[in-house]
């Protein structure tokens, strides 16, 4: 008798649902709505394109570790190239716009979001926020329109962490140019873009400056695609070798201080952007498992019905509400022009080691499933290591914060 009932409770609790299930929602505190009407349009316009133009090809192309140039065109029709600049033909747009952007790029592909960060955060901001009025009206709205693509060259093959402490590439002057020599490496966009802002040591005096240099047209520059990849794979990266190569004073970046400052404010935008972009990875990763979740059947039930499952996904969207909690705090702070280099340091810390943790239970809850790239987590499982490490890895964001907290440096 007693045998009867558990069937019979069995058989109630296996009973398919009566409601449709809700659908992955990784935006849980709704950040998106609370951008005005316009911005959140622009929102779900890039998500959508993400979803119907770059889901259905992104995994061949990471695969192939190549780059997708099919989508340049309608990538531009987008506008959001140069996003939260003001003027020189650039969008505009709020600092939380950017972020969104950025996060919703990356919740289908990192690497694209990473793409679009160089093009916006690191080489037009570099131009933004270190160039002349004549470099700005010059190279911005071309960029803007992706007419030029650019990169940002600052990290070498003998320094990398220690850039602050002593580049190897060194600048001489000549007249009414610069000669340039030395190597870059690890450089985004580089194999292929038109222009790369090149940060180098001025012999002179030792300081660092940033220089605009063709790419295309400048005798003694040279680039090679870095091979062998296993993140981010979908974006090119190069080793760059300047050997003698000269580059006009007009295309040196005059408009800052002349220092490394200026290499240090544009990375303290873009290391708080990485913290949106590995927000959106997190994302990708969560609503593509518990999607699994919802319909892979084991012991006769849905996987999403398991205890043990549920905790994994409800520890995920906790690091992803954490995130964008941290995220959209900073960009408060970011409109009032309060963000310190700690605050971003922190920001970029936290969200990419949650970020590591997140994508692990992702891939772990979908078992050998998880390592295949076409179940879309096998993806954001290996990018999440790339930001990791880019823009600063997460010692070097630490030890900024520690500096800020206890007042001591310990960075050597
Ligand atoms: C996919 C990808 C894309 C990139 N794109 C660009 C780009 O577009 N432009 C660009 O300029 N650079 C780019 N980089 C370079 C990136 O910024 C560097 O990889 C990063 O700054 C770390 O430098 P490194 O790899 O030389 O490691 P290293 O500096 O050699 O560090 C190795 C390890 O030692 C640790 N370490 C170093 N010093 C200390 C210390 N004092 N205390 C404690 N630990 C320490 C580091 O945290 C790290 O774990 C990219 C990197 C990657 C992986």
């Amino acid at each position: 008798m007693a045998t009867v009932v558990n069937e019979k409770a069995t058989t109630a609790r296996e009973k398919p649902p009566s409601k449709p299930l809700p659908a992955p929602n990784s935006d849980f505190y709704e950040f998106a709505e609370s951008l005005p009407a316009e911005e959140l349009a622009i929102v779900k316009k890039v998500r959508a394109y993400m979803e119907t133009k770059v889901q259905p090809i992104i995994n061949k192309y990471w695969i192939e570790d190549s780059f997708p140039f099919e989508l340049l065109p309608s990538f531009k029709e987008l506008g959001i190239a140069g996003l939260g600049i003001k003027g020189y033909g650039c969008p505009g747009g709020s600092p939380l716009l950017v972020g969104l952007v950025a996060m919703n790029i990356a919740r289908t592909d990192t690497s694209m979001a990473t793409f679009w960060g160089v093009q916006t955060g690191l080489a037009m901001g570099s131009i933004n926020l270190n160039g002349t009025e004549e470099q700005k009206q010059k190279w911005l709205p071309q960029m803007a329109r992706l007419e030029k693509v650019g990169c940002f060259g600052l990290t070498e093959p003998l320094v990398g962490s220690g850039t602050g402490a002593g580049l190897l590439t060194t600048a001489k002057r000549d007249g009414d140019s610069w000669i340039l020599n030395g190597q870059k490496r690890w450089i985004g966009n580089a194999p292929w873009c038109d222009l790369s802002i090149i940060w180098a040591r001025d012999v002179a005096d030792n300081q660092v400056r940033g220089f605009i240099v063709e790419n295309k047209t400048t005798p003694g520059f040279s680039v090679e695609k870095m091979q062998g990849k296993i993140a981010l794979k979908v974006v090119q990266n190069g080793q760059i070798t300047l050997d003698d190569c000269r580059v006009p004073e007009a295309n040196r970046l005059s408009g800052g201080k002349g220092s490394f400052r200026d290499t240090a404010l544009v990375l303290r935008g873009t290391r708080h952007g990485s913290g949106w972009e590995i927000t959106g990875t997190q994302m990708g990763a969560y609503e593509n498992a518990l999607k699994y979740a919802q319909e892979r059947l084991q012991f006769g039930k849905p996987i999403g019905s398991f205890q043990l499952v549920q905790e994994l996904l409800a520890k995920m969207l906790g690091n992803i509400v954490a995130c964008q909690c941290m995220l959209a705090r900073s960009v408060q702070l970011e409109v009032e022009g309060k963000l310190t280099d700690a605050q971003a340091a922190i920001v970029k810390a936290f969200c990419t080691s949650k970020a590591r943790e997140t994508v692990s239970w992702a891939r772990e809850m979908m078992g050998g499933n998880g390592i295949l790239v076409d179940y879309n987590v096998a993806r954001h499982f290996a990018d999440a290591e790339a930001i990791y490490s880019y823009e600063g890895t997460y010692q070097m964001q630490t030890l900024i914060v520690g500096k800020a907290i206890t007042g001591f440096s310990a960075f050597v």
